[in-house]
């Protein structure tokens, strides 16, 4: 896989081009947020003038630690609407897109990753007030997975 996105303008197609592949530039090395695989790009690189205009869609996998609950689950980052423009340096027709590319996913990605929306965590009790009504949806749902004999 390559490391690196660059666009040479010269060999840009006049009418626009579509460029899709996948980078692997996002090498973060936390304990709770693992990338794997690259980032993979589809995306419509157009030069107006002096100008080159890229835009298009950009997705990376992730390996992730929820944020309420602790569990590992796998998530998928994307940007839909991701957008580059620079001015061409004739001199250097070559554009490096990578660091962009892996700003904008670190950006979407969640501070606080959840294994789901409907996730409950493990300290619910601890932070929100006390409500019979979840009590009695627990005892429900502890009746349902455990039946016991009365
Ligand atoms: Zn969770």
């Amino acid at each position: 896989m390559e490391d690196k996105l660059t666009i040479d303008v010269t060999r840009i197609n006049p009418e626009g081009e579509t460029i899709e592949g996948e980078v692997g530039c996002v090498d973060l090395d936390e304990e709770f947020v693992k990338p794997f695989g690259g980032v993979r790009y589809r995306l419509d690189a157009q030069v107006f003038g002096t100008e080159l205009l890229v835009r298009g869609h950009l997705e990376q996998d992730f390996d992730l630690v929820c944020s309420r609950c602790g569990k590992d689950f796998d998530d998928t980052v994307e940007v839909d609407d991701y957008t580059f423009s620079c001015q061409i340096d004739e001199h250097n027709p070559e554009v490096d897109l990578t660091e962009d590319v892996r700003e904008s996913i670190i950006l979407t990605l969640s501070t606080y990753p959840v294994c789901s929306e409907r996730c409950q965590g493990v300290e619910q009790t601890a932070e929100m007030p006390a409500d019979e009504r979840w009590g009695a949806l627990d005892g429900l749902r502890v009746g349902d997975a455990e039946p016991k004999g009365t």
